[in-house]
């Protein structure tokens, strides 16, 4: 499986104007190559990518002629639903349950030709040439033609700890390094964010560094999480938030309410310093908060805002807080964007985020995609049947480990009994269920469409 740039065939069976000057291949024979092109392999991209290689390339009636081309800065995959725990210690949880080899995930598609995963990262879109210009790891850049694109870009988190780099796709992995050495010696850590990042990476320090506090056995290190909030947990009920704080204190862990960062000494506190490096994860910070306090860290973690990787995209095709912007139709299209352009993940503005409702949109997008196609490939000029429908059905749905065997959570509004919390996500962070998302494990079947 290739994991070097090469130049794409064009969208409309037209040689690509290759960026190298060089002609471009044609894939099984034929120079009528079209292009699916996924951006982004995270839980949103690696589910379309197996989707369509499984259930919509077969069943198109010319399907030796399409190709599937899956892009990301990086060559692994880093699942950042462990992090929280990967942050403590290789012993805690190893390094390798959270980032994996992406082309591990793919070996079943190896023979054929028909699929692609290239390092790289997506820096324009035109949507009239129905091109993406896509920037090597030397920096070099290529235009990729594409017949349909998914844009499943995701968001960077403002910590390299808690989510991959886009831009610094290395940074992470060195972050978590740096930050497990720096550990030990912590007596202070600030933890910025009242969402689940924020209370699990408290929570996973707060045990990891002082278990179970109590008069005769005070914590080791002071660690404190500031909220902008007025409760812990905005998804979950105030019921569930307050005993996530109960918990957090059992593990040292002190709660400041409506307490938002103004500003951070260093500036680039947490983060990634402009150049990329990773120095400032691990430098001692002054955090100064809205209402006039200041709190001395020997380690500052941000936990809060995501911000979406969409800003390489036209601004028309996005939304004010910055994801991509979908149909009002719930077909998840992205309007402006063109013919076959859909939006996945975290990086679309529909729902509320979190893997149940990436899971839920991907029938949607996909059926819809396969419909498209189907069309296209068809000729007709009118189009028949129905659009499967996204709707945000997730409701108060979030599973949150708070310390040890404690953690608060909801499904669809029901409570999550502590013990079945545990032992789906407390005991591991899910990171057994990585190697079977990365291997598409549950898009085995495809979603049955009247519509098709
Ligand atoms: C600490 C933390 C814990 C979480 N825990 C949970 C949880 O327990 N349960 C839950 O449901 N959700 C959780 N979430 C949210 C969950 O991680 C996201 O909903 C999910 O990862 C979104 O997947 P995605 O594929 O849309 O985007 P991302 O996971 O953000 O991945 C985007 C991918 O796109 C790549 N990319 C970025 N820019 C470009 C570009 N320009 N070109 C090409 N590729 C690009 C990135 O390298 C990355 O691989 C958590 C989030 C955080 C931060």
């Amino acid at each position: 499986m290739s994991t070097t740039a090469e130049p794409v065939a064009a969208a409309n069976g037209a040689p690509a104007a290759a960026s190298n000057g060089d002609s471009p291949k044609p894939v099984n024979g034929s120079t009528a190559t079209k292009t699916i092109l996924v951006l982004g392999a995270s839980n949103a991209g690696i589910a379309a990518t197996h989707y369509i290689l499984r259930h919509i390339v077969p069943s198109l009636p010319d399907r030796a002629a399409y190709r599937v081309v899956l892009v990301d800065p990086s060559t692994k995959w880093f699942n950042r639903v462990g992090a929280p725990r990967a942050v403590l210690s290789e012993t805690r949880l190893p390094l390798s349950k959270v980032m994996l080899d992406t082309s591990a995930g793919f070996t079943e598609y190896a023979k054929g030709g028909q699929f692609r995963l290239l390092e790289g990262r997506a820096t324009a879109l035109d949507t009239d040439a129905r091109t993406v210009t896509i920037a090597g790891p030397d920096g070099a850049e290529e235009q990729l033609h594409y017949y349909a694109l998914i844009i499943a870009t995701g968001a960077d988190s403002m910590t390299p700890l808690l989510g991959a780099q886009a831009a610094h796709p290395a940074a992470s992995e060195a972050a978590i390094a740096a930050f497990r050495a720096a550990l030990p010696a912590a007596k202070s850590i600030v933890v910025a964010g009242g969402g689940p990042a924020g209370v699990e990476t408290a929570a996973e320090l707060g045990f990891f560094l002082n278990g179970n506090v109590s008069r005769s056995k005070p914590a080791k290190a002071r660690i404190t999480l500031v909220t902008n909030g007025t409760k812990l947990l905005p998804v979950l009920r105030e019921q569930l938030a307050k005993r996530a704080e109960g918990y957090l204190a059992r593990v040292g862990v002190e709660v400041r309410y409506e307490a938002a960062v103004a500003a951070t000494e260093p500036a680039d506190a947490g983060r990634l310093a402009a150049d990329g490096s990773i120095a400032p994860v691990t430098q001692p910070a002054k955090v100064r908060l809205a209402n006039g306090e200041t709190l001395e860290a020997d380690l500052y973690v941000p936990a809060m805002g995501l911000t979406p990787n969409a800003a390489w995209l036209p601004e028309r095709l996005r939304a004010e807080d910055g994801r991509v912007r979908v149909a009002d139709d719930g077909s998840l299209r992205v309007p402006g964007a063109g013919e076959r352009v859909f939006a996945l993940g975290e990086v679309g503005a529909y729902g509320k985020g979190g893997i149940a409702d990436l899971y839920a949109a991907v029938p949607v997008a996909m059926t819809n995609l396969k419909r498209d196609l189907l069309h296209a490939a068809s000729g007709k000029k009118e189009r028949t049947g129905k659009d499967m429908v996204y709707k945000d059905e997730v409701g108060e749905t979030q599973a949150v480990p708070v310390g040890g065997m404690h953690g608060v959570g909801a499904m669809k509004g029901w409570r999550i009994p502590e013990m079945l919390l545990w032992l789906v996500k407390g005991r591991d962070f899910m990171v057994f269920m990585n190697p079977y998302a990365l291997k598409g494990a549950m898009w085995k079947s495809e979603t049955k469409w009247k519509d098709m």
